[in-house]
């Protein structure tokens, strides 16, 4: 009887037993109400597809049968919280650990359940093996919505409503090569270069976290050679050095299993959640033994629900699935086709500032005028209300300004959903207002 609830009988729940700080998509307009996944796609009340092109958390597709099979198989044998020996905890531990460039010393797993879990404990493993508190964050940077991942997070501590950065946090800019203060050939090594003042600024350094590659800040990959000299710096002030590739981590980038790796970079403390699951609250920290040992300092590790039985067997079945199906090669075909044809939508249409990103992660970011880079707030959001009222696409919007198309849709996104998604956005682009003085509406993200 539940599950029947009319799509206004839910709003009239939501607004009665939630908050209004917990955010939906299109809460502007019109919210959607969605029952069925499968591949790339969604479906609401009605049986309406929409082509999904932003959901990085059902990495290996919406539904997909065999994760849905493990988990099924699992919970009907046992789910309990993690005090005891299970077989999946650990080969979940060896598959993974695998995944990783060989020679890298990161073999020690934490399983929790969350991003922000994940990255909360990777500042606690950076605290222990260091006296120093200070840690170094990007600007628009992400990691988390616990205490102390806002307090890392410039996207939230900076954010009206944030409280801003306490003592111990040192900003550096965002190493955005297209609007950033660094452009050009030399940017990265100008964007380290502030990682090294900051550095000095602090005297001692803890950590230093940093997207491999920014989502909420626009799609922002690191310039070539950042984070290589970032990272000489923070090791030479005492630190370590977190990869947080919650949203670009297991294959995403086609070319590389890991972002990181596109920057030819080890670092002490990857931190992973979103598509490891598949939907099922499944992360991860893995570290070296070096950091490891100094966390075994006397005061015990309990997570209840971190590596439960149930979601370690979906992250299994998500390696299986991104090895068999291929995905990651995947990634950076259909990738790259579409960034070569949205760089040729470009050439038509003015809006177009910058196209972006590696494999299936992809930014569009929109301009008024290419010279000044005016960022095309409104438009931005037009176009994005649009794709979803008119051809029924899903997109998200960051960055900044608002201003930036990001994709980053299911793995198993194919040419024919490119295809759709780019003949939507030539015509949506091809009758676009201008919104210059208009009063701007809400972003629908
Ligand atoms: N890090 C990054 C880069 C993220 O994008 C997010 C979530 N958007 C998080 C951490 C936090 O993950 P979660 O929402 O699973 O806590």
């Amino acid at each position: 009887v539940e599950r029947a609830l009319s799509k206004d009988e839910i709003l009239k729940l939501r607004r009665k037993h939630f908050c209004p700080a917990q955010s939906i998509s299109y809460a502007n307009t019109d919210p959607l109400l969605i029952l069925r996944g499968e591949g790339s796609y969604l479906y609401d009340e009605a049986g309406n597809s929409y082509l999904d092109t932003r959901n990085n958390v059902c990495h290996v597709g919406h539904s997909h049968p065999r994760v849905a099979r493990a988990v099924a198989q699992q919970v009907e044998q046992l789910n309990t919280n993690t005090r005891y020996l299970h077989p999946n905890l650990c080969l979940l531990a060896k598959r993974l650990t695998e995944t990783f460039p060989t020679g890298s010393g990161l073999e020690v797993c934490f399983f929790v359940n969350s991003g922000s879990e994940a990255n909360d404990l990777a500042t606690r493993l950076a605290f222990a093996r260091s006296r120093s508190r200070n840690i170094i964050v990007v600007d628009h940077g992400y990691h988390g919505h616990t205490q102390q991942t806002i307090e890392i997070s410039p996207y939230k501590f900076d954010h009206k409503g944030g409280e801003g950065a306490k003592p111990n946090i040192f900003k550096v800019p965002c190493p955005d090569t297209f609007r950033g203060p660094h452009r050009g050939e030399d940017a990265g090594e100008r964007y380290a270069a502030d990682v090294a003042a900051a550095c000095k600024r602090a005297g001692s350094v803890a950590a230093f976290f940093v997207e491999s590659g920014m989502s909420v800040g626009g799609v922002i990959l690191p310039p070539p050679g950042y984070l290589q000299s970032a990272y000489q710096s923070v090791r030479h002030a005492g630190g370590v050095c977190v990869a947080d590739e919650v949203q670009v981590g297991f294959g995403r980038f086609g070319d590389y299993f890991w972002a990181f790796e596109q920057q030819g970079v080890t670092p002490d403390i990857v931190t992973m959640g979103k598509p490891f699951g598949n939907g099922m609250p499944l992360a991860a920290v893995v570290t070296t033994k070096e950091v490891s040992d100094a966390f075994h300092n006397g005061l015990e590790y309990f997570n209840t629900f971190g590596g439960n039985p149930v979601c370690c067997a979906a992250g299994l079945a998500v390696l299986d699935i991104i090895r068999e199906e291929k995905l990651q090669a995947h990634a950076a075909e259909v990738g790259g086709v579409l960034r070569r044809r949205l760089a040729e939508l470009a050439q038509r249409h003015r809006w177009i500032g910058d196209v972006r990103g590696q494999g299936l992660f992809i930014g569009i970011e929109f301009v008024r005028d290419r010279d000044t880079l005016e960022p095309a707030t409104a438009e931005t959001s037009d176009i994005c209300s649009r794709m979803k009222d008119e051809h029924k696409i899903l997109m998200s919007i960051d960055g900044p300004h608002d201003n930036v198309l990001v994709m980053k849709p299911p793995m198993c996104f194919s040419q024919a959903d490119a295809e759709s998604m780019l003949n939507a956005l030539d015509s949506v682009l091809a009758t676009l207002q201008d919104r210059r003085g208009s009063a701007i509406t809400p972003t629908p993200t």
